[in-house]
């Protein structure tokens, strides 16, 4: 049977990156996998932590990415939904890997070569990245190989920057079935406020990422002072328009009449910028409209109703963990 697992970290609510890249195939898995498939979906917190995290705010942003995914559609009855860190497994089988990993081979990764290189911050004074970056960091594809083979997953739907660290879990087969890549998510979500680098959670500006519940009035006033070029009217062409094109991507995603990028292009080629930020905006507000009125419900009154599905997503994880670990353990001889 088909074992599917992916997760989110608790670093914020979800962005509309996230949503179109990842969690909207989470959902429509639900729908099209077999019913024997199991869909097993983390708010991986114990990688949240890798970076630096307020104790008071990583616990709301957990509670918070729990409603969102409830609020888009995640189904706890057809998916495992769970944070990571209910499942003590994962830790235990990600310190079993890195008895595996080599040093020099995790050091050769483009993700960790990236955060050495990146200019330390202000706050941080001038310490060398190898003094700022810490060992949790460092082992973050061994943490993931392990929340992938800890429920002998055959496939991982993960985006273009997690392939690399994949291929860590993919030779450490230890007793398990091959695993697969998920077909990755086709599209990137660019930030409002720098299109050429992707909108994330983590980056400082709030008004570079549109929250999956961000209010109409957010959600205009974002769109509306989303950074584009002089060029008079609309056309697609990711490279010299980023900006527009990026815009052009998220009215597609929401338009009514499942327009493309480049038919949408065609159809508002003369109309002036402000005016089709306005059009973008009425889309994107259209088409989140239903999840945040559920987030609403969800985080106001249901405490009760998250705490339980919480608790019972842990407890079908554990099961599915477990049954790994007791051959893990066999087979190294512990
Ligand atoms: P952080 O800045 O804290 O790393 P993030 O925005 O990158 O947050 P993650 O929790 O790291 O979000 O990623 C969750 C999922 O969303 C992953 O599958 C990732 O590939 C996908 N994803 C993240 N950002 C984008 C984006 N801009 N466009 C498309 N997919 C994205
Ligand atoms: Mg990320």
């Amino acid at each position: 049977p088909r074992v599917i697992f992916s997760g989110i970290q608790p670093t914020g609510i979800p962005h509309l990156g996230n949503y179109v890249g990842a969690l909207r195939q989470w959902v429509q898995l639900q729908h099209h996998e077999h019913k024997d498939t199991k869909l097993i979906y983390s708010i991986v917190d114990l990688h949240a932590i890798t970076t630096p995290q307020s104790p008071e705010k990583l616990k709301r942003w957990k509670r918070e990415s729990l409603a969102a995914l409830l609020a888009i559609g995640i189904d706890p009855e057809r998916s495992i939904l769970f944070y990571q860190s209910s499942v003590p497994a994962h830790s235990e089988l990600m310190w079993i890997l890195a008895c595996t990993a080599s040093v020099g081979y995790l050091s050769r990764m483009t993700q960790w070569k990236q955060k050495l290189n990146l200019a330390p911050n202000s706050h941080m004074e001038d310490r060398p990245a190898e003094s700022r970056l810490k060992l949790g960091l460092f082992s973050y594809p061994v943490l993931q190989a392990a929340d992938i083979l800890v429920h002998r997953s055959t496939h991982v739907p993960v985006g273009h920057d997690q392939q690399q660290h994949l291929e860590f879990a993919r030779d450490r087969k230890l007793l398990l079935a091959n695993h697969t890549a998920y077909p990755a998510p086709v599209h990137r979500v660019m930030s409002l406020s720098d299109p050429t680098s992707k909108m994330s959670k983590s980056h400082k500006l709030a008004r570079s990422r549109i929250l999956i519940t961000d209010t109409p009035d957010e959600i205009r006033l974002k769109i509306s002072s989303a950074l584009t070029d002089s060029v008079h009217g609309i056309s697609y062409d990711h490279a010299l328009r980023p900006g527009i094109s990026n815009l052009l991507s998220l009215f597609s995603i929401f338009d009514a009449e499942k327009r493309s990028p480049e038919q949408l292009a065609q159809a508002y080629s003369d109309t002036h910028p402000r005016l089709f930020k306005d059009m973008v905006s009425d889309a994107v507000i259209l088409g989140l409209q239903g999840i945040r009125t559920r987030y609403i419900k969800l985080i106001d009154s249901d405490t009760h109703y998250l705490d339980h599905v919480a608790a019972d997503g842990a407890r079908k994880a554990l099961q599915s963990a477990e049954e790994t670990m007791g051959m893990v353990r066999t087979a190294v001889g512990l």
